[in-house]
């Protein structure tokens, strides 16, 4: 450590940089934490999390609802909007608890402040007038919810972080975007009852996505009730009495009681004192590092969604983890970005890993592809109008499989297995000789024979 106060200072307590300085410390280095906000970051205080738990409460109208075909009668259900948010900021406040305690087990210093970089070594606390100084230094600070900000009216419009904490739940809603975020909370303001539109300027939602995944939950989506608007935005929002009037850049109008921003998040860079250390940015603004997530400058390391690699939780824990087992734990570590399984957490739900048909065909693949849209067996009773996609991707050569995509209940579940087969590099043969689980949904991954062929229609 030296002259040094800290071995490691980390900015930000969110996935990365926690993980990073409970595994540092637990290596015997001397380290400290600064968190400006609150302990847990982005995933456990506004993201992943109560965003799940929202999911969850919205889900259960379809339970309700699907009950009377086994058999069940109940009274008709009520909701209360300020109970699930009480509720659920409980459980993330004792979440929050549990980081904190978990970095003070680790002996990590921890400071409840904003810290700016003032120097390669150095760093400015918020709430004290001195400075910090750090053998090294760990950015991971996360990233920035992007707004339209020239969009007349733009400060009536909220952002996920709103959308969980609003007074009270909206009787009408317009959500744009189409990634991740917007089609997560379409599904959970539709589901919680809000009428709900989406607003998305290209011609499909989740860009990205394998196109059977997009067709299918635009198709669900429509059918549930949710209106899907394409290939347009807003260039005025306007309030009044009732609520408020969004113009489309393609004419026309809506009429909402809110409306919610979801465009994407950017990387944590303003105001950090970046230039200071001499550290540089890449092209759209993250924190550039190679593979050891490492910047520039040999002792600043950058983790997570301000380096822009792959904006999830587990990633950022991970590149967390990484750093510190390479930093601090002699033992140089790299983060494998292949086949990250994702969820969308629509409902019905998405799960994904590995290629989509179309970024197979653009590297070359000849594929063999194997389909299955089903009635779910619960439906049969029920009278749920979802139907559950299976898509698998297999390289025709060499018959393995590069991709599974599920959209269904339990999608990210099955998907989360799946990705340990990807990883083993199984082929299409190892799926067929698995022994189906029966009944379940998740069986069609191993049952299905026939390749898929386009209709000549
Ligand atoms: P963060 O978790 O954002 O942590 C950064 C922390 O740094 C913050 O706490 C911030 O307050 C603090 N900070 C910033 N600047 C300073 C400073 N100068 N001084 C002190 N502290 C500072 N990912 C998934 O894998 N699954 C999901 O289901 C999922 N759902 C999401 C839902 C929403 C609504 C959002 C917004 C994100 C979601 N994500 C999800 C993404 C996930 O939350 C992020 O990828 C993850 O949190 C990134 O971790 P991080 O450590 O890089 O940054
Ligand atoms: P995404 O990148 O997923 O989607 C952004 C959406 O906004 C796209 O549909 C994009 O359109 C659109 N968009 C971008 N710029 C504009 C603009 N100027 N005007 C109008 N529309 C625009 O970002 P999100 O904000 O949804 O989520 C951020 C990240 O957080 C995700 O990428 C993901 O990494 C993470 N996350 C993960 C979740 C999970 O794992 N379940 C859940 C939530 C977030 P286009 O496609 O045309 O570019």
């Amino acid at each position: 450590m030296g002259a040094h106060d800290f071995d490691l200072f980390v900015i930000g307590g969110g996935s990365g940089g926690v993980r990073a300085a409970r595994i540092a410390a637990n290596h015997g280095a001397k380290v400290a934490l600064a968190e400006e906000y609150r302990m847990g970051g982005t995933c456990v205080i506004r993201g992943c999390v109560p965003k799940k738990l929202l999911v969850y409460a919205s889900r259960f109208a379809d339970e309700f609802e699907e009950a009377a075909g086994f058999g069940w009668t109940a009274g008709k259900p009520t909701f209360d909007w300020s109970t699930l948010i009480a509720n659920k900021d409980r459980e993330i406040a004792r979440l929050e608890g549990l980081y904190t305690a978990n970095l003070e087990r680790s002996k990590v210093t921890i400071f409840k402040a904003r810290a700016t970089l003032t120097g390669p070594h150095t760093v400015r606390l918020s709430d004290r007038n001195r400075e910090i100084s750090a053998a090294r230094i760990l950015i991971a600070t996360g990233g920035m919810a992007n707004l339209d900000t020239k969009l007349p009216g733009i400060e009536q419009a909220i952002i996920s972080n709103e959308a969980l904490h609003l007074p009270r739940l909206p009787q009408r809603i317009v959500v744009c975007g189409g990634g991740y975020i917007a089609v997560e909370f379409a599904g959970i303001f539709h589901g919680l009852g809000v009428e709900t539109t989406l607003l998305y300027r290209g011609e499909k939602i989740l860009r990205g996505f394998d196109e059977d995944m997009r067709d299918g939950l635009t198709e669900a989506y429509t059918r549930r009730g949710i209106k899907i608007i394409t290939g347009t935005g807003l260039s005025k929002i306007e309030t009044h009495a009732s609520g408020l009037t969004l113009s489309l850049k393609t004419g026309g109008t809506l009429e909402t009681d809110q409306v919610m921003f979801a465009i994407g998040r950017s990387p944590n860079t303003a105001g950090l004192g970046l230039e200071m250390a001499g550290v540089k940015l890449g092209s759209k603004g993250e924190i550039a590092v190679d593979e050891f997530s490492q910047t520039n400058i040999a002792h600043i390391h950058a983790v997570g969604d301000v380096t822009d690699r792959v904006n999830l939780t587990p990633i950022a824990i991970r590149e967390g983890h990484a750093f510190a087992d390479t930093v601090f734990g002699g033992r140089p570590t790299k983060v494998d970005h292949a086949l990250i399984p994702t969820a969308v957490f629509a409902t019905p739900e998405i799960g994904t890993v590995g290629l989509s048909e179309a970024d197979a065909r653009a590297r070359g693949h000849t594929l063999d592809l194997y389909k299955s849209n089903f009635r779910p067996m619960k439906a049969t009773l029920s009278g749920a109008t979802d139907r559950t996609i299976m898509k698998l991707i297999v390289d025709a050569a060499s018959q393995k499989v590069l991709g599974v995509h599920i959209l269904g209940p339990d999608a990210g579940e099955i998907v989360q297995m799946a990705a340990i087969a990807l990883r083993l590099g199984a082929t299409k043969a190892d799926f067929d000789a698995t022994v189906a689980l029966h009944p379940s949904a998740a069986e069609e991954l191993v049952t299905m024979r026939e390749k898929w062929v386009p209709s000549k229609a």
